[in-house]
């Protein structure tokens, strides 16, 4: 028998938790029909972590990512305003998670406002506002920095032409305001069309970021892989997740050259935890990127064979998606659907 994979589980909280034992359910069952087995290395994080270890994230949980290379994580709080500051943010940086990859594809079956989407976000993921360099300068005057780098935004242009590369995707519009923000984004730019420069069969475009808004809400098809820095990538995906049914669909990979860290876009959504209410589609789907990521083609497979067959059929669907089923009700009509595939 193949040896285990060793994956860091970080179940995250509010809907967290949920998502992720439905999600850890079905990759067992499914590994368990091709042969795949895994060992969950549990970790918590932020304010559970903190009452329980006085560390948001705790060394062992560093360790663990270190070692394993690769992590599947629910979502976790970053409180608004005060509090500590965002756990998500501080693992990208850590492991140098420099991108994040965030396919937005329909699911079959799912009726939604725009059918036939396929777009990818590629959002640069450690600096930008998102550095976290903020401070007060006197009473009622803050700043918040935005570091761009050469280094940073060619690595995250290289990756993008890379993959639409190696993917057969045709075109890339890189997104930005440097209109407005003449250095920051005029940087970021320069290094798109010095990597775009070197990949002549990837069409490259650029467009301002307001514009990438009413574009992508009045056309999305012209789009193939948007090109982002941090901040634009994170208002635009929750915009993209909403063509294809909402947050609860879409996945991301936080990728480096060590580590992975595989995680939903979506946050804890406190409204709705504890209730089994959540959609765990978008952390399944992480998940099955991971699965890709690992080298277990089949289980993911399985996982994606079943998970469409739920949609397509219709009958067992989460709240959001216009379905009166709960989380767990979801979580066994996948099982059922793979057991049948
Ligand atoms: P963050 O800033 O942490 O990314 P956010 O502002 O994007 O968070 P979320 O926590 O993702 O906010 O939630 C936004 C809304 O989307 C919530 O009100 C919630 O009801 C809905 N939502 C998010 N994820 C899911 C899910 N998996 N299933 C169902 N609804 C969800």
């Amino acid at each position: 028998m193949a040896k285990a994979h060793a994956i860091t589980l970080i179940p995250g909280d509010g809907i967290g938790p949920e998502v992720s034992a439905a999600v850890v359910r079905i990759v067992e069952a499914a590994g368990a029909a091709t042969g795949a087995t895994f060992e969950w290395h549990r970790f918590a994080a932020g304010a559970e972590a903190f009452e329980k270890y006085k560390e948001y994230i705790p060394q062992a949980l560093y360790r663990s990512i270190e070692e394993n290379k690769v992590a599947l994580k629910g979502p976790v709080t970053t409180p608004v305003g005060g509090g500590f500051s965002s756990i998500n943010v501080a693992l990208r940086q850590r492991f140098e998670l420099f991108a994040n990859f965030r396919p937005v594809k329909n699911l079959p079956g799912l009726k939604t406002r725009y059918p036939g989407i396929d777009l990818i976000i590629v959002r640069e993921n450690t600096e930008d506002l998102y550095a976290g360099l903020e401070h007060e300068i006197i009473p009622g005057v803050v700043q918040s920095l935005k570091i761009i780098t050469e280094k940073a935004s060619t690595r995250i242009a290289n990756f993008a032409f890379d993959y639409a590369r190696k993917n057969g995707r045709k075109k890339i519009h890189a997104i930005h305001k440097a209109n407005i923000m003449k250095l920051s984004d005029g940087l970021f730019l320069r290094c798109c069309r010095g990597v775009a420069a070197t990949y002549p069969d990837v069409t490259y475009a650029e467009h301002i970021v307001d514009n990438t808004c009413m574009q992508l809400v009045m056309n999305p098809y012209q789009y193939d892989i948007l090109l982002t820095e941090n901040l634009y990538g994170d208002i635009i995906s929750d915009l993209c997740s909403a063509f294809v049914g909402g947050l609860g669909l879409v996945p991301g990979a936080n990728l480096g050259t060590e580590c992975a860290i595989f995680e939903a876009v979506h946050g804890s959504a406190p409204d709705i935890a504890g209730k089994d209410l959540a959609n765990p589609t978008a952390l399944l789907q992480s998940a099955v990127l991971m699965l890709h990521h690992i080298g277990e083609k089949t289980t993911a497979e399985r996982i994606q064979v079943g998970l469409e067959k739920v949609y397509t059929e219709g009958k067992v669907l989460t709240k959001d998606v216009g379905g009166s089923s709960g989380t767990s009700a979801f979580c066994e009509a996948v099982l059922t659907a793979m057991e049948s595939a």
